[in-house]
């Protein structure tokens, strides 16, 4: 008897594409900076909360 082998291949491979929702303001193109649950903007003080864009 011996142990059978972990199942791999399930495993995705970490996309780091993924990992954070990088937003941009679609008024001036900045990038929106993450604060608590908003995404500012500290160009022109566009900003949008969490439950906007989820
Ligand atoms: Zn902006």
């Amino acid at each position: 008897m011996k142990p059978e082998p972990p199942p791999t291949g399930q495993t995705r491979p970490p996309d780091p594409s993924e990992q954070e929702p990088m937003l941009y303001c679609p008024c001036c193109d900045a990038r929106l900076a993450e604060l608590k649950c908003k995404l500012i903007c500290r160009r022109c003080g566009y900003y949008m909360s969490c439950a906007d864009y989820y």
